[in-house]
């Protein structure tokens, strides 16, 4: 099974697209958002800092992620094909991901491109809800993706919430940083022969998409 990484502007369903794919192959989602989030839980300066600056929809730095990560895609558990969400963000990462993996052995897999118009970012962005205890998310202007009950997770009856960071203001500065420092990772990996661009505006179709190009490859 190859290992996958998925590029796309916050919003466009990675991590909806990572949790079908990791129940139906058996990948390990590594999300650095939700591993960062995790760390910020803890009230340290780090905490505080990872915190701050994932409020202000700013990234926290490179090294505090390879921290995180290093550890995670050489671990058993990965040894079987992990789907990266979140990362690699920027060409520094992009880099230091092929050198990790040089140094385990690990091949790179393929780069998953999701894309999406931008007018619909903004109701996934700010519809989006999700559940703290089994990290299902959810969508309240859409009708496919709406709780059964208003704030409450229909898989495990905890509350939801609506992550700080999905606002207006946030989103803007999210959408400035993708396009100076995430767009050149498409090229990038263009240039490598390992990209795929799928759009994604209805999650079943991309799905479906992407199964067919993990069946083409073979896996
Ligand atoms: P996400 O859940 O992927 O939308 O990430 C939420 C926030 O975590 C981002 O807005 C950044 O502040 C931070 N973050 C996640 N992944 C990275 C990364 N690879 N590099 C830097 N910051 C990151």
């Amino acid at each position: 099974m190859k290992n996958l990484i998925l590029i796309a502007i916050q919003g466009a369903g990675k991590g909806t697209l990572a949790k079908e794919l990791s129940k139906k192959y058996g990948y390990v989602h590594i999300s650095t958002g939700d591993l960062l989030r995790e760390r910020a839980m803890v009230r340290d300066e780090l905490g505080d800092q990872i915190r701050d600056l994932i409020d202000q929809g700013k990234f926290v730095s490179d090294e505090i992620i390879f921290d995180a990560i290093s550890d995670k895609i050489t671990s058993p558990a990965c040894q079987n094909g992990y789907i990266l969400d979140g990362f690699p963000r920027n060409m520094t990462q992009a880099v230091g991901y092929d050198e990790l993996l040089k140094k385990v052995n690990q091949d790179i897999g393929i780069v998953i491109h999701l894309t999406v118009p931008e007018e619909i970012l903004e109701s996934r962005i700010l519809g989006r809800r999700t559940c703290l205890e089994c990290g299902s998310i959810y969508n309240i202007y859409s009708k496919d993706f709406c709780p059964k009950v208003e704030g409450i997770c229909d898989k495990c009856g905890s509350t939801l919430t609506a992550r700080k960071d999905d606002n207006l203001e946030s989103l803007k500065k999210r959408l400035e940083t993708y396009h100076e420092v995430t767009k050149p990772l498409i090229d990038y990996y263009k240039n490598k022969g390992i990209l795929y661009e799928v759009e994604s505006v209805d999650s079943k179709k991309t799905l479906i998409k992407v199964d067919k190009i993990l069946e083409e490859l073979g896996d």
